[in-house]
């Protein structure tokens, strides 16, 4: 096996590990609702996409009780 033949700066250590941290999901507000969504997906809120309904959310609650 390999030994490295001089150390890292502590500097350049934690950089390389910044690449493997996991970033904060980012959410948006949703305009017709105003909870908070992901980008570019329809809001599970109200069921809304781009100012129009993509899924009926009452249908799918009432689906879900049967
Ligand atoms: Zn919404």
């Amino acid at each position: 096996m390999s030994v490295p033949k001089q150390r890292h700066t502590k500097q350049r250590r934690d950089a390389k590990r910044d690449r493997f941290a996991i970033d904060q999901v980012k959410t948006q507000t949703c305009p017709k609702c105003g909870k908070e969504k992901l980008a570019h997906r329809v809001c599970a809120h109200c069921g809304f996409y781009k100012g129009k309904e993509v899924v009926n959310t009452v249908k799918e609650t009432t689906k879900k009780q049967k």
